[in-house]
This record gives structure tokens, C-alpha cells and sequence, in this order.
């Protein structure tokens, strides 16, 4: 189901509350029956549906059913709405980087997820308000990262570091970055393999390459059009790094957005950006409550 889709189940739910005679707790039970019905379609993860619900019911049921349908009906969205929000906004910050110094972000992510794009996005963003950005590929897996990034660079006239003839991630990550730091880049972004899967040996590299980066933040790069395997893809990544935030990717065309609340709920890392195309100025910086706005609106 698509964004604008769970929109407008959660809305026709909530209607249903407006013409209702009584609005009891079993009238209630019922919408948020319908309301559960359209996240789980929209890949939000079952836990994550059962929690919600339980909270909304809870939030709506403090108060005795005194007021009319249609005050009850308005209460039961504000509760949809708050807990959609505070979902999306775990009580942990992004990192911010600081003028002046090396900024070392690590972005993780499976092969497909659309990292190197982001990485290009990123940089481009950054770049624009001024800040020295640099690119380090130690991608070794995938035939043609490389490259790939060295095309993003040139258009984007952001320098990069890459080694074709290098096979070491290891080894590549920890000179690119002592590279751009000795030259005094203040945003230094590199990219990692991701390989097919989740595969013992991509966690394993993905360690070792944060251990000789030191990133301030790793940013975990996901693909919202993957589905319900949002949740363990989040959580296996999670396991082996210290995720600090999240970019969504694919959010434009037909994409469900339930992914996003699936992948905050299991890395409790905030979204900074969300990708809505293929070019680089086609990420948006993430905000909750214009994303559950846009939602319900
Ligand atoms: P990586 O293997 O994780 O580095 O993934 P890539 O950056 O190569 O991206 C994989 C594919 O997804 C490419 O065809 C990208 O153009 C595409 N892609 C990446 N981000 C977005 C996005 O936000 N929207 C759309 N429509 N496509 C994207």
C-alpha cells in the first residue's frame, strides 16, 4: 500500500468514528482494528502495529467516553498522530557536525540500497552550504563502485579517493580518510561494501573498517521499497554497528512509506533524509510531523 493509500485507510477509519451514535470501547477497538489492518499492509512491523495500538487505547480510554462522537473521533486522530511522530522521532539526535574539523561519516547498507547515490546526495548537500566534503570508495565488492562514485565526483566536482587496484576495504578506508583529514576536509563520507546479504563476512568487514575510520556517525542506508524485511535488515545492521541515524531511499513513485517507522523502531536512530529520485537534488531532509502531516493530511 502506498503512502497516500495508508493516508486515506487511516482517515476512513476515523470518519467512521463522526457518524457513529456511540463511540464506545468496542467502537474504538474497531478502528484501530481497521487502522492496525492498513500499517501492516504498508510493511510497518507487527510489533511495532501491536504497540501503537496498545498505546493509542490507552491514550483514548484515560478520558470516560463523555464526549460527543465527534470530539472522541478527533481525539482518537490526535493519538494516531502523536504516536505515528513519536515513532519516527526516537530521543536520540543525529549527529551534527562541527565546523573546522574532520566529520567522518560510514554509511552501511545492503548492495541495491542506494548508497552510493545518498553518499552523492549528501555530499552535494553539504557541499552547497560550503563545507570542504570528500568522497573515500573502499567498496571492493561490487565491480563498478568505483567507478560509480569517481562519475558522482566529477559532476558534482567533489574530490574522491578510490584504489582499483587495491583489494583491501580495510586498508582503502583507513587511507582515503587519513588522506582528506591531513588535508583539512570537514565532511568525509565513505562508502562500504554491501554485497547480496546479510552474510557473516559483510559484518565482519564492516567492523573492521570502522575500527581504522573512527566515524562520527554511521548512517545506515535503507531501501523502503523492500517491504516487511525492513525490521530485520535494520536490526541485523544495528547488531554490528552503532547506527546513528538512518536515509531512506525510494520514497518517491509508488513506495510505502511504512518501512520508515519499521526502520526507526528497530535501529532507535532518526531518519535525517529521505531519497524521492535519482538525481542528487532529490533528497529531502526528514521531519516527522510533515512526513505524518503529509500522512493524514
Ligand atoms: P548501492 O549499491 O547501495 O550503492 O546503491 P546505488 O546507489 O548504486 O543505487 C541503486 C539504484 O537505486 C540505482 O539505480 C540508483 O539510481 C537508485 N536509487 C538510489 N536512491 C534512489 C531514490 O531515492 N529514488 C530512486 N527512484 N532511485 C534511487
Amino acid at each position: 500500500m502506498v503512502l497516500q493509500e495508508l493516508g486515506s485507510k487511516i482517515n476512513g477509519a476515523l470518519s467512521k468514528l463522526n457518524t457513529a451514535s456511540v463511540v464506545d470501547e468496542a467502537a474504538v477497538d474497531s478502528v484501530l482494528k481497521e487502522i492496525a489492518g492498513a500499517l501492516l499492509m504498508s510493511d510497518v512491523n507487527v510489533r511495532t502495529v501491536a504497540e501503537m495500538r496498545t498505546n493509542i487505547k490507552r491514550e483514548v480510554m484515560q478520558d470516560s467516553i463523555r464526549a460527543g462522537s465527534t470530539s472522541k473521533a478527533k481525539q482518537i486522530r490526535n493519538a494516531v498522530f502523536n504516536e505515528l511522530v513519536r515513532l519516527l522521532s526516537p530521543d536520540v539526535d543525529a549527529y551534527r557536525p562541527v565546523k573546522g574539523k574532520a566529520n567522518v561519516f560510514m554509511f552501511v547498507g545492503l548492495q541495491g540500497s542506494g548508497k552510493t547515490t545518498s553518499i552523492a546526495k549528501f555530499a552535494n548537500y553539504w557541499a552547497r552550504k560550503g563545507w570542504k566534503t570528500a568522497m573515500v570508495c573502499c567498496d571492493t565488492f561490487r565491480a563498478g563502485a568505483l567507478d560509480q562514485m569517481k562519475q558522482n565526483a566529477i559532476k558534482l566536482r567533489i574530490p574522491y579517493f578510490g584504489n582499483p587496484l587495491e583489494a583491501d576495504p580495510v586498508k582503502l578506508a583507513e587511507e582515503g580518510t587519513k588522506h582528506f583529514r591531513d588535508e583539512g576536509y570537514e565532511i568525509i563520507l565513505v562508502d562500504t561494501s554491501g554485497r547480496h546479504q546479510q552474510e557473516a563476512e559483510l559484518f565482519e568487514e564492516m567492523e573492521q573498517v570502522m575500527d581504522v575510520v573512527e566515524p562520527d556517525e554511521v548512517i545506515f542506508v535503507m531501501d523502503s521499497t523492500i517491504g516487511q524485511a525492513v525490521a530485520d535488515q535494520a536490526s541485523a545492521f544495528k547488531k554490528s554497528v552503532p547506527v546513528g541515524s538512518v536515509i531512506i531511499t525510494k520514497l518517491d513513485g509508488h513506495a510505502k512509506g511504512g518501512g520508515a517507522l519499521s526502520a526507526v523502531a528497530a535501529t532507535n536512530a532518526p531518519i535525517t533524509f529521505i531519497g524521492t529520485g535519482e538525481h542528487f537534488d532529490e533528497m529531502e531532509r526528514f521531519d516527522a510531523r510533515s512526513f505524518v502531516s503529509r500522512l493524514m493530511g
